[in-house]
């Protein structure tokens, strides 16, 4: 007999594990559509008292918290260096210390541009045992949500994951930017929307083509997403425009949304089976 789809969550939970008093549990929430949470992230929501949340984790995942757990913002705004980091940290060490089993919540992946290794590493300092659970990172999974694969066989067998944020809120200067321009074939950016005036001038000074696809992807993955596409030489000035949270891509496989755009296709967009042209389809075939 068919199960339930309730029954079935329940089954894929059992044998997960059981949250400890004590423990930190440092979980990726993933860009947004909380369906995009791994069965690991359900499990610890479910048992978690305390959940220290940050700005990018949404609405929807947070309504699935018990009732009893304690909710505890600790947001930072895109882009400024975090002087409450240290705080953060010991806030987790405090909780745990106390006896409760605490749930910290991150957008994304916890160890991707998320500052889940430093604050792991000051629970290994206080000797708080954790267990760290992977995200769908912004920069794959919110890609996806626009029709962009990070890779694609014909365009890229690399891709090049950078912030566009140093420590200091610089672009960061210990990139070799005009390697990266002509070595990078796709290049996907996190929290650069503000500075990418300067970084897309920085790639075209080191021989990037100007004319190369740029997307920026803002609140990938939510109700709000938006979409814009344009080349490199537009893209200082069309982030203006831009909402953070967003992803940007650079690179041939932006090419692809229109063949590959499931959203936009539910909202009646057509697809475009041929999205390099022509000339492209007589090579491969
Ligand atoms: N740990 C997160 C990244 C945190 S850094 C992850 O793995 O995704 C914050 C940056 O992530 C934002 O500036 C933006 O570049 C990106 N980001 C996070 N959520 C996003 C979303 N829903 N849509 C677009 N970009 C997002």
């Amino acid at each position: 007999m068919a199960m339930t789809r309730d029954s079935a969550t329940r089954d894929l939970l059992n044998g997960l594990p059981e949250f400890e008093p004590g423990w930190v549990w440092l979980v990726g929430a993933g860009p947004g559509d909380p369906g995009l949470l791994t069965l690991h992230g359900v499990n610890a929501l479910r048992q978690a008292d305390a959940i220290v949340y940050d700005a990018l984790v949404d609405q929807r995942i947070l309504d699935h918290a018990p009732d009893t757990a304690e909710l505890i913002y600790a947001g930072k705004r895109g882009g400024k260096p975090s002087p409450t980091q240290r705080s953060i940290s010991l806030r987790l060490i405090e909780l745990a210390r106390a006896g409760k089993r605490v749930l910290r919540l991150k957008g994304g992946d916890p160890f991707v541009f998320g500052r889940g290794g430093e604050e792991a590493l000051e629970l290994t300092g206080a000797g708080i045992p954790f267990r760290v659970v992977p995200g769908v990172t912004a920069g794959i999974g919110g890609l996806a949500y626009a029709g962009i694969p990070a890779t694609h066989r014909d365009t890229n067998s690399s891709v090049t994951f950078i912030t566009g944020h140093s420590v200091t809120g610089e672009v960061p200067d210990n990139l070799n930017w005009n390697a990266l321009a002509t070595g990078a074939p796709v290049i996907v950016l996190y929290m650069a929307v503000k500075h990418m005036p300067r970084i897309a001038q920085r790639l075209i000074d080191g021989g990037r083509d100007p004319q190369d696809a740029v997307a920026f992807v803002s609140n990938a993955a939510t109700e709000k997403m938006t979409v814009v596409e344009c080349t490199l030489a537009e893209a200082g000035s069309v982030a203006a425009s831009v909402e953070p949270p967003a992803v940007i891509a650079i690179g041939p496989v932006v090419k692809l949304r229109s063949a590959l755009d499931w959203v936009g296709r539910m909202e009646g967009r057509v697809l475009d089976p041929n999205p390099f042209g022509q000339a492209d389809r007589d090579v491969a075939s």
